[in-house]
């Protein structure tokens, strides 16, 4: 052990995915080196912090965000992304690869993260994107560093097309061969042109009419393939932006057969339905869409089952201009959520009484650390993991303000929501990047890159 710290935060009650107890703890060196019985260290430290009334939680890990870095920097970069992000309590992101140029290959892995290097205040993943051409470059990217991958298989923002069946097959083949995880994002691109068309000719130009053009069934569908090609290839798979219950359920049929399936949903699948498109429109449009009331509810609880397996933003900046139209096909999808998530939660399900603290930490932590191959050096708070943390101070009550939001562009469709429940320090191996409410520090991220099977903390 070492004899003195870099950082010990005492008086504090930890929280980890099973358990809670009060604790002191330190880190030198960017890791955990104690954890002891409050004032039981033993040990110096340059500095303290007073934990007292606090719940100290493993930093939360938001396993998708759009900084919109390299190419699309107008919307947001990673210097005002991850501003917002530890703001909000977030420790690591991943970024997604539709970027311009598209992260589809190693000298674009380098690009992003260099770009990140100098200006993110969070540690970051970056995902490789799978399209038809790139085929051969999957395996090349893992050696640079991605932490896993992700493929269009409908329209979404930045209209990427998904690879025909006979290079997907190869694709997920390629990625098998890397041990890392691909991830979908899951709509039947021919039912939504098709139902889009229709809906338009019949002069729908109202906000459920989005809702309606992307059934429940588009998402379904996906599911139940990439379920059957993981089958059959033994790849490690993952659906984004899970947004209905009958999706879950097809996930569960999945991994009933032994696929190794994992998914996410955010705040406004868990919160908002397609009541909310009438009064809040275009801000809310996303793809997939907000469904049906009941199925936000079904989420939550797999959220508490552990079935979905994290809590993840889909923080897609884009600005008024792009998103606010009355004609709901004229507007953007997306919106920014990295700041407001682990309020929302807080609020929402773990102070309504629907999800313990300890559940919580489950599927923003440990959840997204496993399922990208980040665990136990990310997502834990154990001796040799890295010194992420994300304390909370559960009676800090706030409104959900875009204007104090501190991205580039913070349109966000809680704007107005009472919430109970916010973090109060954001620590990134062992550095402040958020204390007791101010920003502070360095941009000091660094790539989090795959923890290869079997390895476990060092020291
Ligand atoms: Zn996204």
């Amino acid at each position: 052990m070492a004899a003195r710290a870099d950082l010990i935060i005492e008086n504090g009650t930890v929280v980890t995915s099973g358990s809670t107890f009060p604790a002191d703890l330190a880190i030198k060196d960017g890791k955990f080196v104690a954890i002891a019985a409050p004032g039981q260290l033993g040990l110096d430290a340059d500095d303290r912090y007073d934990a007292t009334g606090k719940h100290v939680l493993p930093g939360v890990i938001d396993g998708h965000v759009h900084f919109r870095e390299p190419g699309l920097e107008y919307k947001e970069d990673f210097g005002s992304g991850s501003t917002a992000a530890v703001m909000g309590g977030v420790t690591v992101v991943l970024d997604m690869p539709n970027t311009k140029p598209p992260t589809d290959n190693p000298e674009h892995v380098d690009l992003k993260r260099k770009l990140a290097e100098e200006k993110s205040r969070c540690d970051f993943g970056i995902l490789g994107l799978v399209v038809q051409e790139n085929v051969d470059q999957l395996e090349p990217m893992a050696k640079s560093g991605v932490t896993g991958y992700k493929c269009f298989l409908g329209e979404t923002v930045g209209n990427i097309p998904a690879p025909d069946d006979g290079m997907l097959l190869d694709a997920l083949r390629a990625i098998k061969r890397t041990g890392l995880r691909v991830g979908f994002h899951a709509e039947n691109d021919q039912v939504m042109q098709h139902e889009i068309a229709k809906l338009k000719a019949e002069g729908r130009t109202d906000p459920l009419a989005h809702v309606d053009s992307r059934p429940v069934l588009a998402e379904v569908e996906s599911i139940q393939r990439m379920g059957l090609f993981a089958h059959h290839t033994g790849t490690k798979v993952h659906i984004f932006h899970l947004s209905s219950k009958d999706g879950l359920d097809m996930i569960d049929e999945w991994r009933a057969k032994g696929v190794d399936f994992t998914t996410e949903t955010g705040a406004h699948y868990a919160f908002l339905t397609s009541e909310d498109m009438k009064t809040l429109g275009a801000r809310l449009r996303m793809n997939p869409p907000v469904r049906a009331p009941g199925h936000g509810d079904a989420l939550v609880t797999g959220l508490v089952e552990r079935r979905v397996n994290q809590i993840a933003t889909d923080h897609s900046p884009h600005t008024k201009e792009e998103k606010l139209h009355d004609n709901i096909w004229k507007a953007i999808s997306g919106f920014a959520g990295v700041e407001t998530s682990v309020r929302l939660f807080l609020t929402k399900a773990v102070h309504a009484g629907r999800m313990t603290l300890n559940q919580f930490v489950a599927v923003t932590s440990e959840g997204p650390a496993k399922t990208w191959d980040l665990w136990p050096r990310k997502g834990a708070i154990a001796v040799g993991s890295d010194g992420d943390l994300t304390i909370v101070d559960m009676n800090k009550a706030g409104v959900v303000r875009e204007a104090e939001m501190h991205g580039k562009n913070n349109m966000n469709p809680f704007e107005g929501h009472e919430t109970k429940g916010a973090p109060v320090a954001t620590i990134v191996r062992g550095n402040f990047a958020m204390r007791d409410g101010e920003l502070v520090g360095d941009p000091i991220g660094r790539i989090a890159t795959p923890v290869a099977p079997d390895t476990t903390p060092e020291e």
